[in-house]
């Protein structure tokens, strides 16, 4: 018997009551380990009426009191660390290691909200006219509702709430359906670290759980991560129903080796980023441009780190990399390499045929390596989120910009190279949010701000940082006189200040 998950509202896991529940896997064994309940409209009002109720005693307790939660929230995440990572890696696939530094990257953000007091410090002028100050505030939006993918089921919802609600915001999160575990752990440990009931709330659940947060009229700003096409939707629906939203969407993430590049550094920089967590990361590295006469050797050098890639179960400490999410995912991603060479590419390494023994029904892909890919071959064009690491060649360094600009994405994109004059160019010409000098996967630490550019974001701010702390707060301008005697008198005209 597999146990069902429900929701987490108003400071207390509740069952579902919709009817409806959705499979959750363990993608190494391709078992369901658990049903998920799939929340009506009825229910994810109930969540965002807890969040309301939360919001005016949360939004004015002290900066005391919040920091206080938060610094037990992240005492408490530390010490139960292993045992989220377990979960994620129970029903992501991601193997172990990588999961705890998943956590690890998560706890980064929570590091950011204890020091919430100095990041909401404002601004006061004093003397600005004659007896006149002026002081800029910032103060909660309200109910903000996170949604968030099923590839960093911690990480992300980390990037979110944490910060949130040490604004003074309440909060509703819809994690993704396929491993929802690690955010009801998430919200539990809250809840033990003192976040009163109903200021984290979780729903489960999908797409419809998600467009009712988005029409809610008391929901009012949305952090969405996920797939572009449903992050460019989210964003249209929730700015016309009035919300402010942030929606990061997918990638295809360059990374440019110079013909100077350390090339085994370069090599083993494009197999981490390209298979770590089977590809199934937002900053992945999908293509390696390989400039000038470097190609060749590059290739070799990916190629023999590629074929020994240990790839198993996330709870075997042998296995670098775990399977893909689900089973559709893995067949969606094999006919990338499948249809590769008919589509004028060379497949370098194919992983398409990989079992791993003891593990038959498992969604298991080998990793692929594909060369000299066209820019009209579907495994160039598309995001694939998996396993597969194209390379494509460029004659010259401005032939590699441009190829990287021509992208519709802008996550991440990297440069390998020992030139600082070339790395420094690559670091102003490059149409991408985080750029990489030497460092494939540039996701930036928690105190400065993560998001992409062109299809990888819609909306102004990227998450966490100062970003992330203008995006749950509102801005407010109090200008202040305490008047004398000589300020008497009427006087229409627009005061001038003097
Ligand atoms: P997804 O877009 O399928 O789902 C994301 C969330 O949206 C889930 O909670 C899901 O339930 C919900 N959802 C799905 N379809 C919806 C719809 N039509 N309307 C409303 N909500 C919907 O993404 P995924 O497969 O879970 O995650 C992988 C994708 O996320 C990749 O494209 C990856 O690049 C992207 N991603 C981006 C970042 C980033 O920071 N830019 C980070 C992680 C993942």
């Amino acid at each position: 018997m597999t146990h069902t998950i429900g929701h987490w509202i108003a400071g207390a896991a509740v069952p579902g009551d919709s009817g409806r529940t959705l499979a959750v896997h363990d993608p190494a064994t391709g078992e369901e380990r658990a049903r998920l309940a799939v929340a009506s409209p009825e229910e994810v009002d109930r969540a965002v009426a807890a969040a309301r109720e939360a919001l005016p005693a949360w939004a004015g307790s002290s900066l005391a009191r919040r920091t206080a939660v938060l610094f037990a929230y992240r005492t408490l995440l530390d010490a139960r660390r292993e045992e989220l990572a377990r979960l994620i890696s129970a029903e992501h696939g991601k193997v172990f290691s990588d999961a705890l530094g998943e956590v690890a990257r998560g706890l980064e953000v929570v590091d950011l909200a204890c020091g919430v007091p100095q990041l909401l410090k404002g601004e006061l002028s004093t003397e600005v006219s004659a007896r006149v100050d002026v002081a800029s505030l910032r103060q909660p939006v309200g109910v903000v509702a996170g949604v968030t993918p099923f590839n960093f089921p911690a990480m992300v919802p980390l990037w979110m709430f944490p910060l949130a609600v040490a604004c003074g915001n309440t909060f509703v999160l819809k994690p993704s359906e396929k491993d929802p575990s690690a955010a009801m752990l998430l919200a539990s440990l809250a809840a033990e670290a003192g976040l009163p009931a109903g200021v984290l709330n979780v729903v489960n659940g999908d797409r419809a759980a998600v467009e009712r947060l988005l029409d809610h009229p008391e929901v009012a700003a949305v952090s969405f991560v996920g797939s572009t096409p449903v992050a460019r939707e989210v964003q249209r629906r929730a700015v016309a129903a009035g919300k402010r939203v942030q929606a990061l969407g997918g990638a295809k993430n360059h990374m440019v080796v110079l013909p100077d590049a350390d090339l085994d550094l370069a090599a083993d920089g494009a197999v981490n980023a390209a298979y770590g967590s089977a590809g199934e990361r937002c900053m992945a590295v999908s293509v390696v441009v390989a400039v000038g006469a470097i190609g060749d050797e590059l290739v070799a050098r990916i190629a023999e780190r590629a074929r020994a890639v240990r790839v198993g179960p996330g709870d075997d400490p042998a296995s670098e990399m775990g399977p893909l999410i689900t089973a559709e995912h893995r067949d969606r991603v094999a006919g990338y390499v499948q249809r590769a060479a008919a589509q004028g590419a060379e497949v370098v390494v194919d992983g398409t045929g990989l079992r791993v023994p003891g593990h038959e029904d498992g969604f298991f892909l080998g990793v692929s390596l594909l060369d000299r890919v066209p820019t009209a071959c579907d495994a160039y064009r598309d995001e694939i989120f998996g396993p597969v690491l194209c390379v494509v060649r460029a004659d010259s360094y401005e032939e590699a910009v441009t190829l990287v600009n021509a992208s519709p994405w802008g996550n991440g994109a990297a440069v390998f190279t020992r030139d600082g004059g070339a790395a420094r160019r690559f670091q102003l010409e490059v149409e991408a949010g985080m750029v990489g000098v030497n460092v494939p996967v540039p996701v930036p630490v928690g105190h400065h701000s993560f998001g992409g550019w062109k299809d990888s974001l819609f909306g102004d701010h990227h998450v966490y940082g100062e970003d992330g702390v203008r995006f749950y707060t509102r801005g407010k301008v109090v200008t202040t006189r305490w008047p004398d005697p000589a300020d008497a008198g009427v006087d229409l005209g627009f005061p001038a200040n003097r």
